[in-house]
């Protein structure tokens, strides 16, 4: 699936952010190569016999493991704050919009909200589905 399909309403952008995560395991695993090219890291790897076949493996899955547990915790953080806020949470800061009208700025943020039509985006990001005043919020539109 192409990152901008667009059919695909945006993700909103607190959900966008936590895949800056998997930078970390593109910088590390770049590091790692790049530091393999010195011989005298090639050559301490060497030297570590048997733990040495897991140093460079480790290199690449520990920054991956990091960054999957990272999304999957901020993601985890997002959606509790989804259901406190009943689905009127700010798509760029997280805020709870509880109680402001559907339509205006954030008041943490000031970016410009719009309860309705930030519902596909938060939908696509697999927010539970939460019934509001203004109607079915997260649910998929026709
Ligand atoms: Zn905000």
């Amino acid at each position: 699936m192409p990152l901008h399909d667009s059919k695909q309403p945006p993700l909103p952008p607190a959900i966008k952010r936590l895949g800056h995560w998997f930078w970390l395991p593109a910088i590390v695993a770049a590091l790692g190569v790049t530091s393999l090219l010195f011989k005298e890291v090639s050559q301490s790897i060497a030297s570590l016999k048997f733990w040495g076949a897991f140093v460079v493996p480790a290199f690449f899955f520990v920054p991956q493991f990091i960054a999957i547990l990272a999304v999957w915790l901020g993601n985890r953080r997002v959606k509790a704050k989804y259901i406190a806020a009943k689905g009127r949470l700010c798509t760029s800061c997280t805020y709870s919009l509880l109680g402001l009208p559907d339509q205006g700025h954030c008041p943490e943020c000031a970016a410009p909200y719009d309860i309705i039509a930030d519902a596909p985006g938060w939908e696509r990001a697999q927010m539970p589905a939460i019934a509001t005043p203004a109607g079915l919020v997260g649910m998929p539109v026709g």
